[in-house]
């Protein structure tokens, strides 16, 4: 941590509606992957910082709940507008500081892009209900207000998608929003909250403080945040689901993954190779919804030395660089931590059929790089099983049969996706029965839904109820008020006191 140098861009913070320099005494580096350029500096916010960020989102609440529908609509239109407008320039950024090849970097953005699309139709997805006399001149009728003062905490992994996950539907349905991104990556995450403000969100409705633990613990801490919307590792998460909810705070947290594909031997076998090799090795293996587990069923388990020969086709080199698969891991730290795994699974006793480690990539000899790496006659109980590594490492297991391979998965504390690759639709439809995973794919290696629909982790990847975006996030950042109302009129004559509670 240092101060920084004169000549490095400084990320901002957001306080009601200004773009200002912190005044933090701690700062981290922005580093590219790639290259180990410093590309900017993120500070620590200050605590006065903090609660100045949230006491303008409280003071904006107070006009902004009841700002109409029309104005919110608009502004989310117009929002995704700049975005398509800057798309090429957001995925260069995203490059630069987070590693990934330039079209997943697209990919990143536009699937943020979609929910901002979503909140575009708030008018239609924050509807109450109404039931006409419920008693005799009677109706009650509901109505979904927004909750105050909202907060979101994000990873690395995802620094455009996630932010965009969490402040438009937030905003949307009426609330004001504190933001703290990720420290290692938060520039593009900053363009994005910029053309926020151009495309008209008012001053105070949304802010960004920057930071890391402390300033997650302060986010958890401060009353006058409602609810908190967390992405990132399991045990951040079940911290921050822990302390916010301890704390009175409604909170959702989507966490780690282990996310496994059972094959069998039916599947159309070229689909499945390449589908099991992009996802596992994609992005370097840093998408929460990766595959990083295959369990071969039966008489697929002789097709371990295709998909090895599939891994080594995908090229490793900077993201920027044309014909780019696998770019660099997040940081120094990151690396040894995957190539770490690695040296466990093969004292652990699992066979290495492709070791990605010293990849040569030629011009970026300092780049967190690791190349797919592949394991076989893995067991559940080693470390690279257990584990989360978050790299471009793949464990291959077998099973004898489906229930085998299914009583594998369940058994696994994590549940955020899984897929099953068959022709069969009876397998298909068993698998989708019997599994207990919150996102499935069917011939579909990452199975993430569309905004339509919800991002439904389950079991040790989620805490809390409702998921991030979709129908499920207008009622995590609502509150649901029930009105039941009689009017009468002039001249309707009272009857006696009524002591009984039965409305007829
Ligand atoms: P992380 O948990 O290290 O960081 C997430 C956020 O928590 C960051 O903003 C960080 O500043 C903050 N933080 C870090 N350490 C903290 C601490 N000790 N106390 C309080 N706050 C802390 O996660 P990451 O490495 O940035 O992201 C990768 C993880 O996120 C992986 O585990 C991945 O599976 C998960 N993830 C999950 C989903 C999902 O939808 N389930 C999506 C994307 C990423």
């Amino acid at each position: 941590m240092t101060t920084p140098a004169a000549n490095i861009p400084t990320v901002k913070l957001l306080i009601n509606g200004e773009f200002v320099e912190s005044a933090a005494t701690e700062w981290k580096d922005i580093i590219n992957p790639a290259t180990q350029e410093v590309l900017g500096r993120v500070p620590f916010a200050t605590q006065d910082e903090i609660n100045a960020a949230v006491s303008s989102a409280r003071e904006a609440f107070k006009t902004w709940r009841k700002t109409s529908i029309g104005v919110r609509s608009r502004i989310f239109l117009k929002y995704q507008q700049l975005i398509r407008e800057n798309m090429s320039e957001l995925a260069a950024i995203l490059t630069a500081e987070q590693g990934k090849t330039l079209a997943d970097a697209e990919g990143d953005v536009f699937r943020g892009l979609e929910v901002v699309e979503h909140a575009s139709a708030i008018g239609n997805l924050q509807l109450g209900e109404m039931a006409n006399n419920v008693a005799g001149g009677v109706d009650t009728y509901t109505l979904l207000q927004p909750l105050g003062v909202c907060a979101g905490i994000t990873p690395f992994n995802f620094p455009a998608m996630i932010p965009l996950w969490m402040f438009p539907m937030a905003i949307a349905t009426g609330n004001t929003f504190v933001l703290k991104p990720s420290e290692q990556d938060p520039m593009v995450t900053m363009r994005l909250v910029e053309l926020a403000v151009e495309a008209g969100i008012p001053a105070g409705v949304l802010n960004v403080i920057h930071g890391g633990k402390d300033a997650v613990n302060a986010i958890c801490d401060h009353k006058d945040i409602k609810a908190v919307s967390f992405v990132g590792s399991t045990p951040v998460g079940t911290h921050v689901y822990n302390r916010a909810t301890q704390a009175g705070k409604r909170a959702q947290c989507m966490m780690g993954a282990k996310n496994h594909a059972i094959v069998m031997p039916d599947a159309n076998k070229e689909q499945t190779l390449n589908a099991i090799a992009g996802s596992a090795f994609g992005a370097a293996g840093q998408r929460c919804m990766a595959l990083s587990v295959v369990i071969l069923v039966g008489e697929s388990a002789e097709w371990i030395p295709e998909l090895v020969a599939k891994a080594k086709t995908l090229k490793v080199n900077a993201g920027h660089e044309k014909g780019t698969d696998v770019g660099p891991l997040i940081s120094t730290a990151a690396k040894a931590r995957v190539y770490g795994f690695v040296e466990a699974g093969v004292s652990e006793g699992a066979r290495l059929e492709l070791d990605g480690r010293n990849p040569k990539v030629s011009g970026y000899d300092k780049g967190n790089f690791i190349g797919p790496t592949l394991f076989s006659q893995v067991t559940t109980d080693m470390s690279i099983y257990r584990e989360e590594i978050f790299g471009p490492v793949l464990c291959v297991l077998t099973a004898k049969s489906m229930d085998d391979a299914i009583d594998i998965i369940n058994t696994n504390t994590l549940g955020n996706g899984t897929a099953v690759f068959t022709r069969s639709g009876a397998a298909a439809r068993h698998f989708q029965e019997e599994i207990d995973v919150g996102q499935v794919g069917i011939n579909v290696p990452i199975p993430v839904p569309v905004p339509l629909f919800s991002f439904t982790g389950s079991r040790g990847s989620k805490l809390g109820d409702l998921g991030p975006y979709g129908k499920q996030v207008v009622q995590f950042y609502t509150q649901t008020k029930t009105i039941t109302a009689r009017w009468f009129d002039e001249d309707e004559v009272g009857g006696p006191v009524n002591t009984t509670i039965t409305l007829k």
